[in-house]
């Protein structure tokens, strides 16, 4: 099962079952510099299609496993809104997921695409990433495929959140002397003023960066919030206070999961049992499972996917 991975406990979304929409490698119109996947030129198209059935097939199966979920939620190496069957594909989801919602993290880039604009409706909840206002520092941070346009993508956002009936969340992720100044927060400030959402998360690096780039302090996250209105639904987003009911993981969905991101013992010790974590400790000890530390924190992550990981200078978009 290479598609679907989880359940990963998300304080913000539930206990989740991730479907990655880009199983075999990253493709994004995007090379965000705080990303957690290896830095790769952006993208327009999606060149490695996963077939449609194959999702599907490993959805049932595990569904059939996890009984206590929340939410499926279609995210990639990548972005989702890239995989040209996604309108089918939730169509078929929708058929087999009983109480669950759905939703999807995107990164907003797409969403001036009707047809990505309408299949976006039709989901329970949306998470739409908004890390810039003004075209320098969106270009600085996102490091957008050639003709994707932040005018074009704030356009998109207000007017999804106008025709949308399910639960829009914005975020904003803060990077250290990137997007953190008074006046690029005005310059968001503004444009969220016309979108109607249930709630804007502002964060900050919090998982090894693609590039060498740093993340704020809560204290300077605290600072940052005060400069929106104060009508806006603005949330510190925090992983330290995340809960879990621990789950059983075999080999396999312990390395999948460490795949598609990177855990710290906090993680590990909510989402993980007893057994799988005597499992963990095993892939560890075999070298399966290495770490690496950044800013205080340890990461765990399959050895096989440290090789890809690499630092690199920024380039100028
Ligand atoms: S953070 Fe998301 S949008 Fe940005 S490059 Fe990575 S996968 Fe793409």
């Amino acid at each position: 099962m290479n598609t679907v991975f989880g359940p990963i406990h998300s304080r913000r979304f539930g206990t989740s079952l991730g479907i990655d929409l880009s199983s075999s490698s990253k493709q994004c119109n995007f090379d965000c510099l705080y990303c957690e996947l290896s830095p790769m030129k952006a993208i327009s198209h999606q060149y490695a299609v996963t077939p449609i059935e194959e999702i599907l097939d490993d959805l049932k199966e595990a569904l059939l496993k996890h009984s206590t979920l929340d939410v499926i939620t279609l995210t990639a190496n990548g972005e989702p809104t890239m995989y040209p069957h996604l309108n089918e594909l939730i169509t078929l989801i929708n058929a087999i997921k009983g109480d669950l919602h759905t939703l999807i993290l995107s990164n907003s880039a797409s969403l001036s695409d009707k047809r990505v604009f309408n299949t976006l409706l039709r989901l329970d909840q949306v998470k739409l990433s908004l890390d810039a206002a003004t075209p320098e520092i969106f270009r600085k941070i996102d490091r957008p495929a050639e003709g994707i346009e932040i005018e074009t993508i704030i356009d998109s956002i207000q007017r999804f959140s106008h025709a949308f009936c399910g639960k829009l969340f914005i975020e904003i992720l803060f990077v250290r002397g990137i997007n953190d100044t008074p006046q690029e927060v005005l310059a968001l400030n503004a444009a969220l003023q016309s979108v109607h959402c249930e709630r804007i998360d502002i964060g900050t690096i919090d998982r090894p960066p693609a590039y060498p780039v740093q993340g704020l302090e809560f204290k300077e996250l605290y600072a940052l919030s005060h400069l929106f209105d104060p009508s806006l639904p603005i949330h510190i987003v925090s992983r330290t206070h995340a809960t879990a009911t621990p789950s059983r993981y075999t080999c396999d969905e312990i390395l999948t999961t460490l795949d598609k991101r990177p855990l710290t013992d906090d993680d590990i010790h909510a989402l993980f049992d007893d057994e799988s974590r005597q499992e963990f400790q095993n892939l560890l000890n075999e070298g399966k499972i290495t770490q690496i530390e950044r800013s205080n924190i340890i990461f765990y992550l399959p050895f096989a996917n440290s090789i890809k990981k690499r630092s690199k200078t920024i380039k100028k978009s």
